[in-house]
């Protein structure tokens, strides 16, 4: 009896939640604020610093501490006033109008449906891979920031992505711990009268039931699926076990589920997003279900609902090559979208197999997610301006008879949430020279401002940064080696082999080929040289995981832990094993330099450089992705040569040169120059420029707004025109770009003249256009674009009647005459009110 009594139960299972404390502390746990704003973190950790300082998840706090624990703590008024004042300044914050309420207060945007296979917005959650999951992760972030009404919609992994374990031998093990959803700070939801919400969808004749779990963002919410309800098969309780995980037919399941079963959790929730935004292709079955919604609120057939949503839908692309793109066996389709394809859309599967592929009539073409996203959408773009072109080259195939150029895919390029990524010695330095609300999309002199911090300001931010890293990774390597059962003399020695003023180089990403890995250890002897030249010494922080299927990637990081084998006992360079988002925190903030050396132009865009930035950390990094267009001598230093080589050994090895080329000649005298005062001047003039004119460029809360005005509003307003009535708008559209199509076959040019004089070409054509109304085209003259600039397009007036035909008319139009006339072709293109050429009809006809 004595014993039992001395168990400490945990809060829950008697604690009233009628304590206001308990009330707000849960209300503070279950809101990811504190991924970014840290002002409770004395509070969790008072609570339990252990777990805190491991988990860093104040749910999981709250789920386990004691009663006893617990009413010590809450007996202090301080801490009760604490409390309090946290409580309500979240919720002033989640309510308060911001960017978003002042500069759009009359837009008719009231949600956008944000959708990702990944989110990665706090380690706590770990349902990431990586880049494509930061990138949502931290548009959330930086939405609830501006006031953007976004939504989220995404899968709960049971276990996550893979994590990761370096064994005696240097060798990766994958590990797959269990997320307990009771320790996630994810609370189920629950229907008003308290019972679970359950969604029932149908895969291939079976009922799977999903479960929905509510993730807090600031002022925002995720919604996550998962398929591990008691009520299903064992088959089915699986889908969703882990990213990235399984075979083809199973991300085919995880697809679905996410994307038709994610439109039909907000038709269950009653909320009508205007806009649906698809980040990457995986999601893109909500086209079909938002199109199905659509005909069964209006009675209309699958292509006017389509052509009616489509408008309210944005796919984001965000890989390089073509390989990056899910594709499916037709018969996987047929197997789980045959029936959904014939009696819920009205279509044949072949119909639905088409928006898949290039060649509608190819039975043997695989479904291609893009291309559905792509024939599904209102506008697509890329994640950085290199990426855009890179895009538009890939997705030609869908736009034949059009130039590249015109492929219709723009950019937006990513930015991280800086709140989520800054040291507190750099939060201290950005807010007492920008002020707290620097983040917030208003502050238009963030650069100018930040510009003028002391150098010796500078340089104790990066000192004390330093130093935090060296003792975070000093200790993190130290636990990893004695959890690989490593002896207690190398757990120990670990703890002593770094220092805070050395010069610390910082790379981490995932392991994969092409982003180059081990371009660094191309000559181990002359890298050896380089780190531990004893004038100047280097220190090195790695970190990567390799998809467990991908063995060339476990043998780059193979090479890596050879490298430090072999330096041992005192390696200049540190491996920390499973590279998640603390281990990136806390090496993005205390790094010198960040290096990347993806093959150009592999790089959809790349994150992990930006978050540097507001750090005083450098970019050393190949001309791809965002530094392309970032880069500049003073604020960083550039590899390659901005052109593409492929994946050509001997490029790699004039690229490793050049590196250690960079790293002797330039980075390493530059960081040790120090005549004044004893800190490197040029060195924190790089910082400084680096600060001032990349921070507010990549940042989230820039991208965020550029979606918003260029993709968001105007998504809004165009599908909610065409689904005005019940789509009528639609409909008519369909119709006349049906009987569009219809005729198209029957125009032609007729005869081309064109006068030249000193300073213009005069083009006139004669285009007869047949049963078609002159309206309904657009004619123009087409010369392809010089240097990287877009085609020169002029449009061509109507003039005079062609005697005797129908619809026969003149067009002309004159342009400079310092292109050569022979530059120039006449064509026509269809031109209907709202309808987006070539994503909406690739219709086109050259006259020569
Ligand atoms: C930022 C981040 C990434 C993405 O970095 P890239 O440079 O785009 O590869 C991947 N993983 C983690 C843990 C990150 O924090």
């Amino acid at each position: 009896m004595k014993e039992k009594s001395n168990i400490k139960k945990p809060i829950y299972s008697f604690l009233s939640k009628k304590q206001k404390e308990v009330r707000g502390l849960s209300e503070l746990a279950l809101d990811m604020r504190w991924s970014w704003d840290h002002s409770a973190d004395e509070v969790w950790r008072q609570l339990n610093p252990e777990l805190w300082d491991n988990t860093r998840n104040p749910w999981a706090i709250m789920q386990t501490i004691s009663r006893e624990d617990f009413q010590s703590v809450i007996d202090d008024p301080v801490f009760r006033e604490k409390i309090d004042f946290l409580v309500k300044s979240m919720r002033d914050t989640n309510s308060a109008p911001a960017w978003f309420q002042k500069y759009h207060p009359n837009s008719s945007l009231t949600c956008v449906a944000y959708f990702s296979m990944e989110f990665m917005l706090t380690e706590a959650l770990p349902i990431y891979s990586g880049g494509l999951g930061n990138v949502a992760g931290d548009q959330l972030k930086a939405a609830s920031d501006l006031g953007v009404p976004v939504m989220g919609i995404g899968l709960l992994y049971q276990q996550g992505y893979f994590r990761q374990e370096i064994d005696l031998n240097g060798e990766q093990r994958a590990l797959y711990p269990f997320n307990d959803p009771g320790q996630l700070p994810i609370p189920p939801l629950r229907q008003t009268d308290g019972e679970w919400l359950r969604l029932k969808i149908n895969l291939s004749g079976n009922n799977v039931w999903l479960r929905v779990w509510q993730v807090q963002v600031g002022r925002i919410k995720l919604y996550l699926l998962d398929s591990n309800d008691a009520a299903n098969f064992p088959v089915h309780r699986g889908i969703t076990s882990e990213l990235y995980g399984g075979d083809n037919e199973l991300r085919f399941k995880q697809e679905l589920i996410l994307g038709i079963g994610g439109w039909r959790l907000l038709q269950e929730l009653d909320i009508h997003p205007e806009v649906c935004h698809l980040n990457e292709g995986h999601a893109a079955f909500a086209i079909l279900e938002r199109a199905y919604t659509f005909m069964k609120e209006t009675g209309q057939a699958f292509n006017v609902a389509l052509a009616v949503t489509r408008a309210g839908n944005l796919f984001t692309t965000h890989t390089a090559v073509p390989a990056g793109f899910d594709l499916f066996e037709p018969a996987i389709v047929e197997q789980y979208l045959g029936e959904y394809a014939e009696q819920k859309l009205g279509i044949t599967c072949k119909q639905l197999l088409a928006l898949g592929r290039k060649n509608p009539e190819d039975d043997s073409e695989k479904f291609n997610m893009a291309y559905l996203a792509i024939h599904g959408s209102g506008a697509v773009n890329g994640v950085s301006w290199l990426h855009g072109k890179v895009s538009r080259k890939i997705f030609e195939p869908l736009f034949p008879k059009w130039p590249t150029a015109e492929v219709p895919v723009r950019h937006i390029t990513n930015g991280v949430h800086m709140p989520t990524w800054d040291s507190k010695e750099a939060d201290e330095i950005w807010t007492e020279a920008c002020g707290k609300d620097r983040w917030l999309g208003m502050n238009k002199t963030l650069g100018k401002d930040i510009g003028s911090v002391s150098d010796e300001k500078i340089w104790e931010m990066r000192t004390n940064a330093n130093k935090a890293l060296i003792a975070f990774a000093s200790e993190y390597v130290s636990k990893q080696l004695m959890g690989s059962g490593h002896s207690s003399d190398s757990v120990e020695g670990a703890k002593h082999l770094f220092n805070s003023n050395i010069l610390t180089l910082g790379f981490a990403r995932r392991f994969v080929t092409y982003k180059r890995p081990n371009l660094l250890l191309h000559n181990p002897q002359r890298l050896l040289r380089l780190l531990t030249n004893p004038n100047f010494p280097v220190q090195l922080i790695i970190a990567g995981k390799a998809h467990p299927a991908d063995y060339r990637g476990q043998d780059l990081i193979k090479e890596w832990m050879l490298f430090i084998r072999q330096t041992t006992p005192r390696p200049p360079v540190l491996f920390l094993a499973d590279y998640d988002m603390h281990v990136s925190e806390n090496l993005v903030q205390g790094v010198d330099v960040w290096i990347n050396t993806p093959r150009r132009p592999w790089e959809a865009c790349g994150t992990s450089g930006m978050k540097v930035l507001v750090n005083g950390g450098i970019n050393l990094s190949e001309l791809d992705g965002w530094w392309a267009k970032a880069y500049s001598p003073e604020v960083g230093w550039a590899l390659g040569d901005g052109n593409e080589h492929g994946d050509d050994p001997e490029w790699d090895a004039r690229e490793a040169e050049q590196l250690y080329h960079i790293l002797e000649n330039e980075v390493i005298p530059e960081f040790y120059d120090r005549k004044e005062h004893g800190i490197p001047t040029k060195w924190i003039a790089r910082m400084r420029k680096s600060m001032a004119q990349l921070t507010p460029r990549f940042s989230a809360d820039r991208a965020v707004r550029e979606y918003t005005e260029q993709h968001y509003l105007p998504a809004a307003t165009n599908y909610l025109e065409r689904a005005a009535n019940n789509g009528v708008k639609g409909k008519q559209m369909i119709n006349h770009l049906q009987s569009l199509q219809e005729n198209w076959d029957w125009v032609h040019f007729g005869e081309v003249k064109i006068a030249t004089s000193e300073k213009q070409h005069v083009f006139d054509v004669q285009l007869y256009l047949n049963d078609i109304e002159p309206d309904d085209v657009q004619v123009e003259l087409f010369a392809n674009g010089l240097n990287d600039e877009g085609p020169m397009i002029t449009k061509m007036e109507r003039g005079d009647r062609t005697e005797g035909r129908v619809n026969g008319y003149h067009y002309s139009a004159s342009v400079s005459s310092s292109r050569s006339a022979a530059d120039y072709t006449p064509r026509v293109i269809p031109h209907l009110p709202g309808l987006s050429v070539p994503l909406e009809t690739v219709l086109i006809l050259w006259q020569h």
